[in-house]
């Protein structure tokens, strides 16, 4: 057993969640204390997440984004679809856009 756990802490190549700290990958953020270490694919995740969140938010429910997304799979245009749902057409291309498998 060891009892150097701070010290492999430190030297730690991969973050929390197994991402390497390769130089392309990391960043060091210098606000307040220490320079810490940044995963930049963390960083990229939680915006996606942050992004998919406020469009699941947005002002359709699911119900209202599936009638959506058939009405434009029926060629209906995004001027209508945004009438139709009193969203904007950016709404409505992000809707569109997000609806993932
Ligand atoms: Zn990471």
């Amino acid at each position: 057993m060891t009892t150097s756990a701070n010290h492999v802490n430190a030297r730690k190549t991969h973050c929390k969640n197994g991402h390497e700290f390769t130089p392309e990958n990391t960043y060091v953020s210098h606000t307040r204390g220490p320079p810490m270490r940044q995963c930049r694919q963390c960083r990229k995740d939680r915006w996606a997440a942050n992004y998919k969140r406020v469009v699941r938010l947005a002002p359709l429910d699911a119900g209202a984004l599936r009638r959506l997304r058939r009405a434009a799979a029926d060629g209906v245009s995004h001027d209508d679809l945004s009438e139709r749902f009193g969203v904007t057409t950016k709404t409505i291309r992000d809707a569109i856009r997000a609806s993932g498998p």
